[in-house]
């Protein structure tokens, strides 16, 4: 499918509600994509970048309502023709992972299915270097949705946020700490 912008010719017709956002201007959706702040923002605090083909996976991944297998969500996005090859798929599959906007669902015999995470976000923050860490703990999301219910709280959505300091930001502490504590002789 192709995503011109059509914004000067034929409108959508308003009855498409639920339909698959093929007539809109492709920069309107691309804004309007959930997750794409924190996908961004995970992306270039690891030093990459949302290129075109993760803003059409995300888009994609984004608006499934069940989750789906790698092949059909390349299929969703283009297929061989966007020129999204599965490897790209899979590696951005992984970072949405770790974005805590994708979930993977381990079928066995090696197959899996990604669904899309909504709503709930926590993160690692080191004071230090400010690096963001997406954490996805199952510990968490019970802990949250426990402490929820015991208030008679309905839920919808949390963000968290720890701060601290990373491992290499860890490591550079401690080596200026041997550094000035090492007696001159
Ligand atoms: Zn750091």
């Amino acid at each position: 499918m192709l995503y011109h912008n059509q914004c000067n010719g034929s409108r959508p017709t308003a009855t498409s509600v639920s339909g698959p956002f093929s007539s809109a201007g492709a920069g309107d959706v691309f804004e309007q994509t959930p997750g794409r702040d924190r996908f961004k923002d995970y992306l270039e605090s690891n030093g990459l970048k949302l290129t075109g083909q993760r803003q059409r996976i995300l888009r994609v991944f984004m608006r499934q309502q069940e989750p789906m297998s790698a092949e059909n969500i390349l299929a969703a996005a283009g297929g061989a023709e966007s020129g999204i090859s599965l490897s790209t798929l899979y590696r951005a599959l992984n970072h949405l992972q770790c974005a805590g906007l994708a979930r993977r669902i381990q079928l066995g015999a090696g197959s899996a299915l990604y669904e899309a995470v909504h709503g709930h976000c926590c993160q690692l923050v080191c004071e230090k270097c400010g690096r963001r860490i997406p954490v996805s703990n199952p510990y968490l999301e019970s802990m949250r949705e426990v402490a929820a219910r015991q208030e008679g709280f309905e839920l919808h959505h949390c963000t968290a946020q720890f701060y601290g300091l990373c491992p290499s930001c860890q490591q550079a502490r401690d080596i200026e700490k041997s550094r000035s504590t090492t007696p001159a002789t």
